[in-house]
C-alpha cells in the first residue's frame, strides 16, 4: 500500500504546518496550501485521500471550494476546519454531503494535535481497502456480527403480554418499554477497527456477498431471539434487507423455516427496506414482499421521507411500519419544516394503518415532541447506542429492567 496523501488548505500557514506535521507523524504524505489555485493543482495532480479544509479563505468562499471538489468528482475524505461559527460549518457540511462529497466531520480551531492525530489514525486504519473476498473471509471467520439498538414505545398500548415480560430502559428517570431492537451489521477488520456498514454494505451489494451477509445476520438474529425466549422474554428484531436480496423468490420460505427450526415466530421479525429501493415496478419485488407478510414478518419502510415514493405506492405495498429518516427527526426542534414533515409522516402512517417509528432521536426534547405527535416508537442515541449481544444478554439474565445505559459502547 502506497502512502496515503493528505492536503490541508488554510490561509494561516501555522495551522497548515501543524496539520501537516500531525499527518506526517501518523504516516501520511502531507502538504499544505494557502490558496484556492494551489488547492486546485493538488486535487488534479495528487488526488489526495484526505483533505482538511478551512472554509474561510481570502478571495473565495468555502462553498465555492466544495462545489469545485464535487465537480471534479473528488473522493477524498474531507474534514472541515471550523473557526468561530459552528452554524456555517453545519451548513457547509450538509451542502458537501448533498453534493456527494465524503465529509467525515469538522475540527474545531484551535486544532488539538492529539485529537487530530487520533482521527487521522482512525482514517488510516479504516481506509484499509477491502474487497468482496475480504468480506467473505470475515463472514466465514465470524468477524461479521450484529449490534442491537433498542426501539422503545412512546405511545399506544403496552406490547408485553404480562408484567414479567416487560423490558424497560430508563433514561433520565423515565422508564420506556423496549419493544425490540434493530439489528445493525458490524465488521471488525484485521486491524481491529470496526468498519461501518455504510462502507461494506455497498461492496457486498455490488458482489454476491450480500446474500451471505444477510444470511449471517439472520442466523445471528434468530439465535438471539431464541436465547431471549429461553429466558422468558419475547421481543422483536428488525433486520435491514438489501433490495438485491429481494429478487430471491424462495427467501420468505427459507427464512420462515430457519426461524421455525429455533422456535422463533416470523411475527418477531421486521424486515426494513429503504424507501428508495422500494420504489420499483419490479413485479418480483411485490411478490416477495407479499409472501413475507403472509408468513407473518413485519415490513418497515426505512429512511422514509428521503425517497420518491408516491402515496399510491405506499398504499399498495404491504408495509406495516414507516421509519422516519433521522435527518428530519434531528432537526425538528429547530426547524419548522422538519417538524411539519415529521408530523405529516406520523399522520400519514396512522391513516394508512401503519405504525410509525422515528430514528435518530438524540435528545429528550425530540422524544417529548414525538410523544406529543403520537409517534409509536423511537430509536436513537438518546435511548441507547447499538450494543453488543452479550450486553443485552447480561441484563436480560439478571432483571427485567433492561438498563442498557446510553453510555455503553
Ligand atoms: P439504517 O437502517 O437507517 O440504520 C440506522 C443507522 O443510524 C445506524 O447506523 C445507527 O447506528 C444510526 N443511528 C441510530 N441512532 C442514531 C442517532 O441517534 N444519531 C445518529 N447520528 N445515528 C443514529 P449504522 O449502524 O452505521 O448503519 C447504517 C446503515 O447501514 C443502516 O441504516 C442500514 O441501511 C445499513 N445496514 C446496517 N446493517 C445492515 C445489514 O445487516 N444489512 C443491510 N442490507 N444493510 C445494513
Ligand atoms: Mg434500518
Ligand atoms: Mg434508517
Amino acid at each position: 500500500m502506497g502512502d496515503k496523501t493528505l492536503v490541508v488548505i488554510d490561509d494561516d500557514d501555522l495551522v497548515g504546518q501543524l496539520v501537516v506535521e500531525a499527518a506526517q507523524q501518523v504516516g501520511f504524505a502531507a502538504r499544505a496550501v494557502q490558496d484556492f489555485e494551489a488547492l486546485k493543482i493538488q486535487v488534479d495532480t495528487a488526488e489526495p485521500d484526505v483533505m482538511v479544509l478551512d472554509l474561510v479563505l481570502p478571495n473565495v468562499d468555502g462553498i465555492q471550494v466544495l462545489r469545485y471538489l464535487a465537480d471534479r468528482g473528488c473522493k477524498a475524505k474531507i474534514w472541515l476546519l471550523s473557526g468561530f461559527d459552528p452554524k456555517v460549518v453545519q451548513t457547509a457540511e450538509r451542502l458537501g454531503v448533498s453534493l456527494g462529497l465524503n465529509i467525515v466531520g469538522a475540527l474545531n480551531k484551535p486544532v488539538s494535535v492529539t485529537t487530530l492525530k487520533e482521527e487521522l489514525r482512525k482514517q488510516l486504519r479504516e481506509s484499509g481497502d477491502f474487497s468482496a473476498h475480504d468480506l467473505e473471509q470475515a463472514i466465514a471467520d465470524d468477524h461479521l456480527f450484529v449490534h442491537y439498538q433498542p426501539k422503545v414505545r412512546l405511545a399506544g398500548e403496552r406490547i408485553a403480554e404480562t408484567d414479567s415480560d416487560v423490558l424497560t430502559l430508563t433514561v433520565d428517570d423515565t422508564p420506556f418499554e423496549v419493544m425490540g431492537f434493530e439489528a445493525l451489521a458490524r465488521w471488525r477488520n484485521p486491524h481491529g477497527a470496526l468498519v461501518s456498514p455504510v462502507k461494506f454494505i455497498p461492496v457486498a451489494e455490488s458482489s454476491r456477498m450480500i446474500e451471505q451477509l444477510t444470511q449471517s445476520v439472520f442466523r445471528q438474529v434468530i439465535e438471539a431471539l431464541s436465547q431471549w425466549k429461553a429466558r422468558g422474554v419475547r421481543l422483536n428484531v428488525a433486520v435491514n434487507i438489501s433490495p438485491s436480496t429481494l429478487a430471491d423468490l424462495d427467501l420468505p420460505d427459507r427464512l420462515a423455516d430457519k426461524a421455525g427450526a429455533l422456535g422463533v415466530s416470523p411475527d418477531q421479525m421486521i424486515l426494513e427496506i429503504t424507501e428508495n429501493s422500494a420504489v420499483t415496478e419490479d413485479p418480483h419485488f411485490m411478490d416477495v414482499l407479499s409472501r413475507f407478510r403472509l408468513k407473518g414478518f413485519g415490513l418497515s419502510l426505512d429512511d422514509f421521507g428521503t425517497g420518491f415514493s408516491s402515496l399510491i405506492q405506499i398504499y399498495r405495498m404491504p408495509f406495516t411500519e414507516l421509519k422516519i429518516d433521522r435527518s428530519f427527526v434531528s432537526e425538528m426542534d429547530q426547524n419548522e419544516e422538519a417538524f411539519t414533515i415529521v408530523r405529516s409522516i406520523v399522520d400519514l402512517g396512522h391513516n394508512l394503518g401503519m405504525k410509525v417509528c422515528a430514528e435518530g432521536v438524540e435528545t429528550r426534547a425530540s422524544a417529548n415532541t414525538l410523544m406529543t405527535l403520537g409517534c409509536d416508537y423511537a430509536q436513537g442515541f438518546y435511548f441507547s447506542r447499538p450494543v453488543a449481544l452479550p450486553d443485552i444478554m447480561r441484563r436480560i439474565g439478571t432483571a427485567s429492567a433492561l438498563d442498557v445505559s446510553r453510555r455503553i459502547s
